[in-house]
């Protein structure tokens, strides 16, 4: 399978919660490599280009006031179908529905604070990356 780079983040419900590292462990465990983080606090802006797709969902709004409601950890994660795999790691949107081990069934508290973010394919996380990221800050 070939070496894929994904975008991360690790939602307010977590950072604030002071669980950035040990979600870090369980994406590390999985085999995947953070080869660029920071930490910022979004803006309104911001989290409202970044969630756009959303834009006429009924949670738009809940959404991008929960995104800055404190600040987030951006990542790229790099490994063999690092995509998929993350997808994987992060499990199922609704917790409740998330799969034993899954960081939104050990850390999330709701379908809307659910802890994290990733990419769902290739051309998404190339975009996602993009927003956050310059070319010289990931280092692989
Ligand atoms: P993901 O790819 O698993 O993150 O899920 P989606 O792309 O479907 O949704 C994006 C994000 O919107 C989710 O991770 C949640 O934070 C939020 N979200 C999705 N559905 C709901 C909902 O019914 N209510 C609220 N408040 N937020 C939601």
């Amino acid at each position: 399978m070939a070496i894929e780079r994904t975008f991360s983040i690790i939602k307010p419900d977590a950072t604030a919660r002071n669980l950035t590292g040990a979600i870090n462990a369980i994406i590390e465990k999985a085999g995947l490599r953070i080869v660029a983080q920071k930490r910022i606090q979004m803006t309104r802006a911001q989290a409202e280009t970044f969630y756009a797709v959303h834009k006429s969902r009924p949670f738009f709004g809940e959404l991008v006031d929960f995104m800055i409601s404190a600040p987030v950890v951006v990542q790229v994660l790099q490994g063999e179908g690092a995509i998929a795999k993350y997808r994987d790691v992060m499990g199922a949107t609704d917790p409740s529905k998330a799969a034993d081990g899954t960081i939104r069934k050990v850390h999330a508290k709701s379908i809307g604070e659910n802890s994290v973010h990733g990419s769902d394919a290739a051309e998404t996380a190339a975009i996602e990356i993009a927003q956050f990221f310059s070319g010289n800050e990931i280092v692989g």
